[in-house]
């Protein structure tokens, strides 16, 4: 008697949550997997190589002589992995042309909406353009990051649900010249940005465990900062630690002032090297630097994941299937039509996301086909019906 009252009890629970709250615990397995797949896909080696890349300009101060084809470097490097949509875009300080360099990952359903991945790429040193200014903590590791996750989604195949930008901004160190520039152009367009992760000063740390990455937090964007620590609790080897000391000093700085949502990730000791000679790639740690950039990657692939995988363009039109009864009890029947004779396999998952059940069906157009649910015990469960390019999911009540 007791049993059942509790068992009823949990029912309700359920029932109480509603399906959208079991689906939201059932799509973290399957973000879970994607965040895994990109994080595993960048490699600390490029950062390394991106980084000395940027250090052999010897400056790369806003308004050294050089400081086109600094961007005209990172331009050729998104063109590489395949962004052959990426651009300069174009603004004057100081009598001279200063360039972001753009590269975009289409949104395939809401494209409108936009994902911002940033870090700005000039350095300084005694705020002289002739001065060696190599910047490799300040800022060629974060600008090396934003290249490495660009590159990871490529390589993938990744296909957000949102438009993924990556933005390497100029003359940040001349006074944020760059970001402002771009949130100023996205105000006037009515851009919709959802979230903007900045990379500055990512790669200062001597230890070789126990590392911690700060998170520069703003007033407004609370939800993008309880992000940030999901991901780096879940899915790195970093402790998170809440900060507000840099928040004004960097491109995420002009975002959030543009109204934006919007977070830093930043190394937990300030690079002693910071803004001279002797900021070098000997004196960084790439491995430090591909775990923070992990971390912002996790965020965009969380926010931009389907369930299981799929995506609305995966959802077919031309398949249907139905269950019945439902809920169920000892068995359910279902019946799927396809436009065309397809290899078809059914899943059933629980609200975690792990499978309880799969069959092969064959190569069908149409059938109709009882399933035994006797070892499969009372709760909510999915129905996925898949074929090699589409899918399709119910949900399922076993009473
Ligand atoms: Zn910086």
């Amino acid at each position: 008697m007791k049993k059942k009252y509790i068992l009823s009890l949990i029912l309700i629970f359920f029932l109480k949550l509603g399906i959208s709250q079991n689906i939201a615990l059932y799509n973290t397995t399957a973000v879970g997997d994607s965040i895994i797949k990109y994080k595993t896909e960048m490699k600390s080696v490029n950062l390394n190589s991106y980084t000395q890349d940027l250090v052999n300009f010897k400056t790369r101060y806003a308004t050294a002589s050089n400081h086109r084809q600094v961007a005209v470097y990172l331009l050729n490097k998104f063109k590489s992995f395949g962004y052959q949509n990426a651009y300069l875009d174009s603004f004057t300080y100081s009598s001279t042309w200063q360039y972001n360099v753009i590269a975009t990952l289409q949104g395939t359903t809401t494209p409108d909406s936009m994902y911002i991945l940033g870090a700005h790429y000039d350095s300084n040193s005694s705020s002289n353009a002739t001065v060696t200014a190599p910047g490799a903590d300040d800022n060629a590791s974060g600008a090396a990051g934003v290249l490495e996750v660009a590159r990871a989604y490529k390589a993938g195949g990744f296909k957000p649900k949102s438009t993924i930008v990556f933005v390497e901004f100029a003359a940040e160190d001349v006074g944020l010249l760059g970001s402002k520039h771009y949130v100023n152009d996205a105000k006037t367009s009515g851009l919709k940005i959802a979230m903007m992760v900045n990379f500055d000063m990512i790669s200062n740390e001597t230890s070789s465990s126990n590392w911690t990455m700060k998170i520069e937090k703003y007033t407004g964007s609370e939800k993008v900062t309880a992000l940030t620590k999901y991901i780096t609790n879940n899915y790195s080897s970093l402790t998170p630690l809440e900060d507000l000391e840099h928040i004004t000093c960097s491109d995420s700085y002009s975002f959030n002032q543009g109204g934006y949502k919007a977070v830093q990730l930043m190394e937990n000791t300030y690079s002693p090297y910071y803004h001279s000679a002797n900021d070098i790639v000997s004196n960084t740690n790439s491995n430090y630097a591909t775990e923070i950039c992990r971390v912002a990657c996790g965020m965009l692939t969380y926010r931009n994941t389907y369930p299981l995988n799929t995506s609305m363009n995966d959802i077919a039109d031309n398949i249907s299937f139905s269950v019945y009864p439902n809920p169920a009890n000892s068995y359910f029947n279902f019946s799927i039509n396809h436009e065309k004779a397809e290899e078809t396999i059914l899943h059933i998952y629980d609200i975690n996301g792990s499978i309880v059940l799969s069959k092969n069906l064959g190569i069908i157009s149409t059938l109709d086909q009882k399933v035994d649910l006797s070892n499969i015990s009372k709760g909510f469960y999915f129905v996925k019906i898949s074929t090699k390019n589409k899918s399709l999911i119910q949900k399922l009540i076993v009473k």
